[in-house]
């Protein structure tokens, strides 16, 4: 019992010299002030600023390799080695689509890419609408890798009504002196991904996120976060090379500027691979730097601990033409090796392309293999119209000439969207598919669509698109039969040439 009593006695102890311990801050008791903001205590006369310096990345889609047409990432890893190292205070975020988009990455999905962010200590990274386009699992399994957080303040599951749990809605990076408070959201890009790949899910958006964004920031503040640097992965339209104000009707679209009325210092912004750095009405910063490796945005801050005000001191995109500059880190190397055996698909040759063919001309033989293949296993039991539907190009966006190899078409044709025949009204037949003026939309006409001549809108008609156009609501589908499991756009493509097809 003795013990007992002596034991409390000393935790008290503990407890009174451990709070009189967070009222003498380095050695200033009471804690800093700095109300003249001249940078240096009142008190005692130190300085109270530090230097923050952010790199942030935005819609790298896999980009780790060179290709001919595609700077890889062994120069920019020495570029953000270097700063990493040079300053203690430099922080590296990426604002989303960071998997999605070459073979290395695809066929690793995602698990390369989060290797090479641990690899250079990556404080977080907010989740893009392309981080779900292979199924919530992977996502989660890339999350049991990462040494770093994935923020998604507004990704939601539909049954239980609470954040979904491999994402968080920010993290605190301590810096000593400073805290940083990181909070991540995910734009209004849901109908974007494959309807099936998120059906369990929901993201709130608008004047929801708003509010969980305003609430997070405070609750971070109030736990002692100096800065709050907000990743979005959503953006402006435009790209701009000058630094220009951007009004918040300019912004409105996917910004609520009341944000910037003291909930966050900083937005790192993404989804819209547009190049600019710009400041709203709070004269709060906005960036984003195009996208697939050809730059990234860099700002620095001075952060004053006293009085938690913050100065930004720079504000740039830098360009893949300087980062390039610096020599080749090995760890490309090594996750090359690491992963050898899941990427050897990427260099598998199939065969040559005698002409030069843009992504629109490559969108439109794919809707003619959709149609050839649609014909070939369903033609004797259906009268198929068309082949075809929403087909957009990826980077490098075109085909050039010579040999073709695997990963080629992993980058240009990057989703796993399946096969499938559906059935729907003439209504929606001539909308959407005939007499669309969606030019993403790219059709072939089967002999029976071109003898077809009148359309009659209450009848039914027979298409071959992928899972995701036939997903997409307002296309007014119904999946009748898939073409199997893993054949995807890229794989008739790749087997068309094997064949001979482009030489
Ligand atoms: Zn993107
Ligand atoms: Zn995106």
């Amino acid at each position: 019992m003795k013990n007992r009593i002596i034991s409390l006695f000393t935790l008290a102890t503990m407890l009174i010299s451990l709070s009189s311990c967070t009222l003498n801050v380095n050695g200033c008791s009471g804690g800093h002030k700095d109300r003249g903001n001249d940078g240096l205590c009142d008190r005692c006369n130190k300085s109270v600023v530090e230097t923050v310096d952010f790199y942030v990345i935005n819609d790298l889609h896999g980009k780790i390799l060179d290709t001919a047409n595609q700077p890889g990432l062994d120069e920019l890893t020495t570029y953000l080695k270097m700063n990493g190292l040079s300053d203690e205070n430099a922080i590296f975020l990426s604002a989303g689509d960071m998997w999605q988009g070459s073979s290395e990455s695809n066929l690793t999905y995602g698990m390369m890419m989060t290797d090479w962010m641990n690899e250079l200590g990556f404080a977080a990274m907010t989740l893009g609408n392309h981080e779900f386009d292979w199924g919530e699992e992977y996502i989660e399994a890339c999350d049991g890798a990462a040494e770093f957080p994935f923020l998604a303040i507004n990704v939601y599951d539909k049954d239980t009504n609470e954040r979904v749990d491999y994402c968080q809605p920010s993290t605190v990076v301590d810096l000593g002196n400073i805290q940083i408070g990181i909070i991540g959201a995910v734009g209004d890009c849901y109908s974007s991904i494959s309807a099936d790949k998120v059906e369990k899910v929901y993201f709130k958006v608008g004047g929801e996120l708003t509010e969980l964004v305003m609430e997070e920031s405070e609750r971070l503040r109030r736990e002692g976060a100096d800065f709050i640097a907000y990743v979005l992965h959503d953006g402006y339209g435009r790209s701009s090379s000058s630094q220009d104000y951007v009004s918040p009707g300019k912004l409105s679209s996917y910004y609520d500027d009341e944000l910037s009325s003291g909930y966050v210092d900083v937005v790192f912004e993404g989804h819209t691979h547009q190049s600019y750095v710009m400041y709203d009405n709070y004269e709060v910063y906005h960036l984003q730097a195009g996208s697939e490796n050809r730059a990234i945005s860099h700002v620095e801050f001075k952060v004053n601990y006293a009085n938690g005000k913050s100065e930004l001191t720079l504000a740039e995109t830098v360009s893949n033409d300087i980062y390039s500059r610096y020599a080749d880190d090995s760890i490309i190397d090594e996750l090359s090796d690491k992963y050898a055996d899941a990427i050897a698909e990427a260099t598998r040759v199939l065969g040559q392309n005698r002409d030069f063919l843009s992504g629109y001309e490559v969108c439109d033989i794919v809707a003619r293999l959709y149609l050839d293949a649609g014909l070939e296993e369903w033609g004797d039991a259906y009268d198929i119209v068309l082949g075809g539907g929403y087909l957009s190009a990826r980077s490098p966006y075109n085909l050039y000439a010579g040999e073709v190899v695997y990963g080629d078409l992993h980058s240009i044709l990057p989703f796993d969207n399946e096969i499938v025949l559906c059935s729907v009204s003439g209504y929606n037949l001539n909308r959407r598919f005939l007499n669309t003026d969606n030019g993403d939309y790219h059709v072939s006409l089967s002999e029976y669509g071109e003898g077809l001549g009148y359309v009659d809108y209450s009848s039914t008609y027979y298409v071959v698109v992928d899972s995701y156009t036939a997903q997409y609501a307002p296309n007014g589908l119904t999946v009748i039969a898939g073409l199997g499991p893993n054949i995807y756009a890229r794989d008739l493509l790749a087997e068309y040439i094997e064949n001979g097809g482009l030489e």
